[in-house]
């Protein structure tokens, strides 16, 4: 799809990934609807962006907030051509923690917005999407989730995050093969390590460290190269049903 022509649901858009995201789409012509928990910084975002952007507060884990966000989207700019699944949390926590055993709460937490918040937002985009006429390229929408590189190489502490993660990864192929009579295509990002709150709150010498570990270009990802990503996944109607790992050839030893 033409960016231009679009109009970019971002969930997380408020920080990081989903911000440089959000910025991206505005920046190449496209309208973005920027989702998030974090009112401050996502309205403080969609007001820098000006009158291509908007921000709706709500939860992605809510059924009534997905429908409220989708609804946004439609009523500020008429349709709904792509969703980008950014918002997540990746807590650290051992199976055998110092008080005790990993919390279930806890555990469940990250599943409800990592994994949950995803597929609930997919198929309420999806139902929007759905209903589009066809674009040049026979399409009617675009869905991008994020993963990480957990998913295939969790640390310890990650239990959760990676089970989220490997979800969302494993989600990707049968909602593509589903989504294509519908000609909505779903593709999923699983980024590395990457400068953004998540991980600028780690001391100096771990970012450091984790810098290192990557292979090439030995530095941590930059949001706009995830953005870039995005865009390229979006104006090309033959990336279907895959998984991209954006690491910089990323494995880390346990
Ligand atoms: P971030 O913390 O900067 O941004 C995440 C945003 O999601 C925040 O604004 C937060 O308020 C929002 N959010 C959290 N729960 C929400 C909910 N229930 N409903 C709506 N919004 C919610 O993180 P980031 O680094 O930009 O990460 C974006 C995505 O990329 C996440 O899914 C993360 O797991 C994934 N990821 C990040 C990295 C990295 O290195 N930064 C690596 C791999 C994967």
């Amino acid at each position: 799809m033409k960016l231009g022509d679009s109009v970019i649901l971002i969930t997380g858009g408020g920080s990081g990934l989903g911000a440089a995201t959000a910025r991206m789409v505005v920046e190449g012509g496209g309208k973005a609807v920027l989702v998030d928990v974090d009112e401050a910084r996502g309205a403080a975002l969609a007001g820098d962006l000006g009158p291509s952007a908007r921000f709706v507060a709500a939860d992605v884990t809510a059924e009534a907030d997905g429908e409220r966000a989708v609804a946004a989207a439609i009523g500020a700019f008429g349709a709904l051509h792509g969703l980008c699944n950014c918002a997540g949390i990746a807590p650290g926590e051992k199976v055998l923690g110092r008080d005790g055993p990993h919390g279930l709460d806890s555990f469940a937490r990250v599943i409800s917005v990592n994994l949950i918040g995803t597929f609930n937002m997919i198929r309420l985009a999806a139902q929007a999407m759905a209903r589009n006429a066809v674009n040049a390229e026979g399409e009617r929408g675009v869905i991008i989730n994020t993963a990480s590189a957990a998913a295939f190489d969790g640390q310890i502490g990650q239990a959760a995050y990676a089970a989220s993660k490997g979800g969302v990864a494993a989600l990707t192929l049968p909602v593509a093969r589903e989504m294509a009579r519908h000609a909505i295509r779903v593709m999923t990002i699983a980024p590395g390590l990457f400068e953004t709150p998540m991980l600028l709150g780690m001391a100096a010498e771990v970012q450091r460290a984790l810098a290192a570990s990557v292979p090439f270009p030995q530095r941590l990802g930059k949001p706009a190269e995830y953005a870039a990503l995005v865009r390229h996944i979006l104006e090309n109607p033959m990336l279907n049903g895959e998984v991209i790992r954006l690491d910089g050839a990323l494995r880390m030893a346990a």
